[in-house]
């Protein structure tokens, strides 16, 4: 579904978003559990493009929800894979997608732990010659090599799970092993500070507009970080409403 001018979303992604940025060429944001590439090839075919057209895709970072099926999508298309170095490890004289150490670390070879080469590795303040031009943002915090992606021609900001939205308000992640919330917090004061408009997060709706504002209202109304006790403790607040349940509650 296209949900800003040249950004989709994909319908078939389950749990986690993906997005499909159109321009000359194709890029996909994050790629959803195991299992989502044939759905994913078949949305491009679906809006008339074809799956060689897809030339990179951008990893926000690198848990298993967002990046299961990057390795399968990226043999199929031929699609670079991009990432930043913090969440991935060291092969040879290249890197792959790393989260904890777990992912191509263990013997016997599972689709959700397939080893997941990197092409490019990117860092604060590389600009990807997509769409007019994609800006990384290196905001640590959630896992040590998330990035965000800033496309600066339509100011729509790719946060992976740094920033989610129910369509309307903005929320932060619990913390998972490898979260640093030292660095979480400098992370959200430096993206508050950005220019963005739509907020295309990792899970829920995105938000089309008004972004970096909705964030820092946010923080100024809640500066403590959300933690899993306060999470537990909003379930049965978040069933009756019929609430997400990524991130804290909103
Ligand atoms: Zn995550
Ligand atoms: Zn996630």
């Amino acid at each position: 579904m296209e949900i800003l001018p040249g950004i989709h979303t994909l319908p078939s992604v389950k749990w986690s978003r993906a997005y499909l940025i159109e321009g000359d060429t194709l890029a996909l944001v994050d790629a959803g559990l195991p299992w989502s590439a044939r759905n994913i090839l078949k949305y491009i075919r679906k809006i008339g493009r074809e799956p060689e057209e897809l030339s990179h895709l951008l990893v926000t970072h690198a848990h298993p929800d967002h990046i299961g099926s990057a390795s399968s999508v990226a043999k199929k298309t031929g699609a670079r894979v991009i990432a930043h170095r913090a969440d991935t490890k060291r092969r040879g004289n290249g890197a792959s997608l790393n989260y904890m150490g777990v992912f191509g670390s263990l013997p016997v070879p599972l689709p959700f732990f397939e080893r997941t080469p990197v092409a490019t590795l990117v860092d604060e303040g590389d600009v990807l010659p997509i769409a007019g031009g994609i800006r990384v943002i290196h905001t640590p915090g959630h896992t040590p090599g998330s990035v965000c992606f800033l496309e600066e021609g339509t100011g729509s900001l790719f946060s992976g799970d740094t920033i989610f939205s129910d369509g309307e308000r903005v929320s932060r992640s619990v913390p998972f092993p490898g979260y640093d919330a030292e660095a979480y917090r400098t992370s959200l004061a430096r993206l508050a500070a950005l220019d963005f408009d739509a907020i295309c997060g990792g899970h829920g709706a995105p938000l089309k507009s008004g972004g970096a504002g909705k964030l820092q209202e946010l923080l100024d109304a809640r500066p403590e970080l959300p933690t899993w006790r306060q999470f537990f403790r909003s379930i049965p607040r978040r069933i009756k409403k019929s609430q997400s349940m990524t991130g804290e509650e909103i």
